[in-house]
């Protein structure tokens, strides 16, 4: 068997290594490494992919978060409503932007921000909700959307864990997750499921004014050369990185396949297997043509057993796994609020010990994920 990766960025380079080698080595050549055609063309290409009307890449996803807040204009004390469970990038920005960080409890079933937690959270203060579409499912859009129109909110989807997921409204439209809200970000970092040879970021939004202050904020606050409007920020993607983006793009949707197809299997394996909980709150049927889950992770929930010596238990066995996320962010020091209450946090609190996210990339097969699974299922079974 081959050795199981929790990423394997090797296997999928080495399927289209002559286009990425022959597209960097044309950025060496041309020394156009910033803002060079490779990124005018990635993003042309990026938003005919999403349907979207304007990409402005930038240098990260962290970036593209900060960005998206300073481009609609928030102001310190402004609040910002997210998600408890998620990636410390998103309630980072807000709290260095000075912005009031409103942290909120998840949905049990498919780990995004809780509604009825949203609404509750709401004072005369909110500006803004951040949706995160954790591990590759998006939040419940029609939902959110719903409130922010209700109370003139802005909504900026964090992005970074689902490019390429689809969502189907209940009117019936069809959208590309991070191209239903105000404006979304999206990260390119290598382990995402649209990831560069470094660092990498976009955002994106339907918005004219928007999408014009956010390229004079990415690049020092300039319009015109040397003419500084507004404080803005160094934010690039540069273009050896969109060469690989390029190069990756046209293989998204064969990716994030391949990825459901590893969960689809990993889930049959632990349908009937009592103490394991599957990833929920989509149609596995209808998934990458309704409202999909691109599992940029495959996170199980593990009851009534120690999550975390089965953690050590695949390690010993040659199994990567992760634990995705092992403190909820009102917890974290840097965080921390006394306007947080726990019995506000039941479902991070409980998460946070029960999940465990298994090795998920495009290129496992299906004797890894028999090992996987076997593995797993004795573990839990004893
Ligand atoms: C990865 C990630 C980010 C940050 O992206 P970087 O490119 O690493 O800065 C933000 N939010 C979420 C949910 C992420 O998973």
């Amino acid at each position: 068997m081959k050795k199981i990766q929790m990423v394997d960025l090797k296997g999928q380079y080495e399927n289209i290594k002559e286009r990425v080698d022959s597209s960097i080595m044309n950025v060496i050549e041309t020394t156009a490494f910033i803002n060079g055609p490779e990124v005018q063309e990635f993003q042309k290409e990026l938003e005919n992919y999403l349907n979207v009307k304007h990409v402005i890449p930038c240098a990260n996803g962290t970036d593209a978060l900060q960005i998206a807040m300073m481009g609609l204009g928030l102001q310190p004390g402004d609040e910002v409503i997210t998600a408890d469970f998620t990636f410390a990038a998103t309630v980072e920005v807000i709290a260095l932007l000075q912005l009031t960080p409103v942290l909120v409890d998840v949905d049990p079933v498919n780990f995004n921000i809780d509604i009825e937690a949203i609404k509750k959270a709401i004072t005369p203060k909110t500006r803004a909700i951040v949706p995160v579409h954790l591990f590759g499912l998006a939040a419940n859009m029609d939902e959110i959307m719903a409130i922010a129109e209700e109370h003139n909110l802005y909504v900026i989807e964090d992005n970074a864990q689902a490019i390429g997921a689809n969502y189907v409204s209940k009117d019936g439209t069809k959208h590309k997750a991070g191209t239903i809200g105000h404006v979304a970000s999206t990260s390119f970092f290598p382990s995402k499921n649209l990831g560069c040879y470094g660092d990498g970021g976009a955002i994106f939004t339907n918005d004219d004014d928007l999408a014009h202050i956010i390229r004079g904020i990415v690049n020092h606050g300039m319009y015109v050369r040397y003419h500084h409007d507004v404080v803005g920020v160094n934010s690039r993607l540069d273009s050896i990185q969109a060469a690989v983006l390029r190069a990756k793009l046209p293989h998204l949707d064969e990716y994030n396949a391949a990825r459901i197809e590893a969960a689809n299997k990993y889930t049959a394996a632990f349908e009937n297997i009592e103490n394991i909980v599957t990833p929920g709150g989509f149609d596995a049927e209808n998934n990458l043509s309704e409202r999909s889950h691109v599992f940029h992770q495959y996170t199980i929930k593990i009851l009534n057993a120690d999550r975390d010596a089965l953690v050590n238990h695949l390690n010993e066995k040659g199994i990567p796994c992760g634990v995705y996320y092992p403190i909820p962010l009102h917890l974290q020091k840097a965080y921390r609020d006394e306007r947080y209450k726990e019995e506000d946090f039941t479902v991070t609190n409980q998460l946070v010990k029960e999940v465990v996210s298994l090795p998920m990339h495009t290129e496992l097969d299906n004797e890894q994920i028999k090992y996987i699974t076997d593995t797993v299922i004795n573990f839990v079974s004893k």
